[in-house]
């Protein structure tokens, strides 16, 4: 059955039948929450070793002979730093380690970019106007940042192969406004895409009109595969050493989803000339990150094999979640026509893309069942998905009897709206 190809009277009976599946689920009081990408408790617990294994006398002397108890280096210890190097594959020189939280990082270049400018460049609060790129759908949290600065978003589509390169190009080589993009080029949130080849090389040829443009390359899921074949991604600081294009990126990224989500490390890869730019501004807001975190990963995570281990420990139970919801959206909603989902081999989401204007009323038909999604306009800056189309679902957190739930409930919310769409009701 197609619900475009029944009739109006079919689709009448089959909608009164929904109806009445989903009040008997609202008289179940569900409590469930698929809107944030947190890790599961199993997942904390695979860590958890982390915690008692650190030997004070190995904090008292690093390899470089720092005590990690006490004040020291800013920009993190060289164990830490050589932690990123292997994840990164970046030069410890080109790395500053920073404190649980690598959005923290991104919002303080853009709040040094705004008060002091970046590299002698004029102070982008002294501008009348900045923009920043935004490849939507995306992380609602980078849109955020944008929000709070009064910079002002402009949308690029985004398709399987990464950001629309062209109009990036057209754009940023011809607006000095346009002060920055963001990127989250592997297992992308909430699209699950990474970026081909040809897009970070394209990236890395940009010439932008801006001085201090800065591509923002959130490499937040750059380990998080989950299937057997994990994404390939070029290392986008060789493609700019062959453009000679370091300074354009920063790359972020953080152990929240490898160890612990706001209680793990974080840092920024980027040219040496912008990290010491960043360091000569950090130095005045603190005087190290938590160094005994850093040493306490840094020792934990003693070979990239480890750590490539810890990631599979992870996949063990991510894995059969994404599977979940994929058979369930499969066998509830395929033959239907009304949707499509990604199929991701790694990170966080799966988007959903219902029929046109029909996001807003299945998030809140599933509010008002208990399910708890994303609301879908967050996927997009200033809140406003033009199409009324785009659902992240985030399965890490909950357990798999209740994602179950879940997604019964979202089937029957996705086929209530998409009849009262097209028979027109409310
Ligand atoms: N970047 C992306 C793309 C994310 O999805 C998230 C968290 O969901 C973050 C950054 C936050 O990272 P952190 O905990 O290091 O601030």
């Amino acid at each position: 059955m197609k619900y475009n190809n029944i009739s109006v009277e079919e689709l009448k009976k089959e909608y009164l039948n929904l109806k009445k599946e989903y009040e008997k689920f609202k008289l179940l009081n569900l409590n469930l929450n698929m809107a944030r990408g947190k890790p599961s408790p199993e997942q904390l617990d695979i860590s958890s070793n982390m915690l008692k294994q650190i030997d004070v006398d190995v904090l008292k002397k690093t390899k470089e002979g720092i005590d990690a108890r006490n004040y020291a280096n800013l920009d993190g210890i060289i164990e830490s730093k050589e932690f990123f190097s292997n994840i990164l594959k970046v030069p410890t020189n080109m790395i500053l380690v920073g404190g649980n939280s690598s959005l923290n990082l991104m919002c303080s270049y853009i709040n040094m970019a705004m008060q002091f400018g970046i590299l002698g460049n004029t102070p982008w609060n002294k501008l009348k106007k900045v923009k920043f790129l935004c490849p939507c759908p995306g992380y609602d949290r980078h849109f955020a940042i944008c929000e709070l600065f009064n910079i002002e978003m402009i949308n690029i589509k985004i398709d399987k192969k990464g950001p629309d390169i062209q109009n990036i190009k057209n754009l940023v080589e011809s607006d000095s406004l346009i002060k920055g993009i963001w990127c989250v080029p592997k297992y992308s949130n909430p699209s699950g895409i990474t970026y081909k080849d040809e897009i970070v090389t394209a990236f890395a040829k940009l010439k932008p009109k801006a001085k201090d443009f800065r591509i923002f390359w959130d490499n937040a899921y750059i380990l998080h595969c989950f299937t057997e074949k994990d994404d390939n991604i070029l290392n986008i600081f060789d493609e700019c050493e062959k453009y000679d294009s370091k300074d354009i990126v920063l790359e972020f990224t953080s152990t929240s989803k490898i160890t612990f989500p706001g209680g793990g490390i974080s840092a920024i890869a980027a040219s040496e000339k912008n990290i010491k730019n960043i360091k000569n501004i950090f130095s005045k807001q603190l005087i190290n990150y938590n160094l005994i975190n850093q040493m306490q990963h840094a020792c934990y995570f003693t070979s990239y094999e480890k750590l490539k281990n810890h990631m599979s420990e992870h996949a063990k139970i991510i894995k059969p979640k994404f599977d979940l919801v994929l058979k369930m959206l499969e066998k509830n909603l395929k033959d239907l026509n009304i949707g499509s989902w990604t199929n991701p081999n790694g990170g966080y989401f799966i988007l959903f893309k219902s029929l046109k204007g029909c996001a807003n009323k299945i998030f809140k038909l599933c509010e008002k069942a208990g399910v708890v999604l994303t609301n879908p306009g967050d996927v997009f800056p200033y809140g406003k998905d033009p199409t009324d189309s785009n659902i992240r679902i985030a399965p890490t957190f909950p357990s798999i009897e209740e994602l179950k739930k879940a997604l019964e409930v979202f089937c029957i919310c996705v086929k209530i709206a998409t009849i009262e769409k097209i028979l027109k009701i409310n």
